[in-house]
C-alpha cells in the first residue's frame, strides 16, 4: 500500500497528522462516509478534531483530485478516486455501492472540448440482502 505523506506531498498537501488520518480512514473505508460518519470516527483519536476540519480537508482533497463527492439525497459522501467506477444506491437501506462498471469514457472531439475530473452514474433500486429481508 502507498504511502499516504508521501501521496499528499506529491500533490501539493503537506500531510499533517490530521490530513493523513482523514485520508487513511476514507482508503480503509470504502463506503463513501459523510463528514458526519468521518468526524464521529476520527474523534475518538483525535479529541481536537473538528468537523470544520474534516469538511476543509475533504475540499483540499477534492481540489486535488484525490477524492470526488457524491451527492445524494443532499448529503455529500466521499469518495476515493481510484478507478472510475459506477455505484448503486438501495433506496431502502440507503447503502452506497461500488460497481465493477466504467462510466463510458467521452468520445475525441468532446474530450477536446472539457476537461474532465469526474463522472456520477448512479444506478438506483433495491440491494440483495434487501431483496431477501423485504
Ligand atoms: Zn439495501
Ligand atoms: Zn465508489
Amino acid at each position: 500500500m502507498e504511502n499516504t505523506s508521501e501521496l499528499l506531498r506529491q500533490h501539493d498537501i503537506k500531510p499533517s497528522f490530521t490530513r493523513v488520518m482523514i485520508f487513511d480512514y476514507l482508503k480503509e473505508n470504502l463506503n463513501h462516509p459523510t463528514v458526519d460518519e468521518i468526524f464521529q470516527a476520527l474523534q475518538t483519536s483525535l479529541p481536537t478534531l473538528s468537523k470544520t476540519t474534516v469538511y476543509n480537508t475533504l475540499d483540499l482533497f477534492i481540489d486535488k483530485h484525490l477524492v470526488q463527492p457524491l451527492l445524494m439525497n443532499q448529503q455529500k459522501h466521499y469518495d476515493l478516486i481510484t478507478d472510475p467506477h459506477a455505484h448503486f444506491k438501495c433506496e431502502r437501506c440507503d447503502t452506497i455501492f461500488d460497481l465493477d462498471v466504467k462510466p463510458p469514457k467521452l468520445d475525441k472531439s468532446t474530450a477536446a472540448n472539457y476537461h474532465v475530473y469526474g463522472t456520477q452514474l448512479i444506478y438506483r433500486g433495491v440491494c440483495e440482502k434487501c431483496q431477501k429481508h423485504g
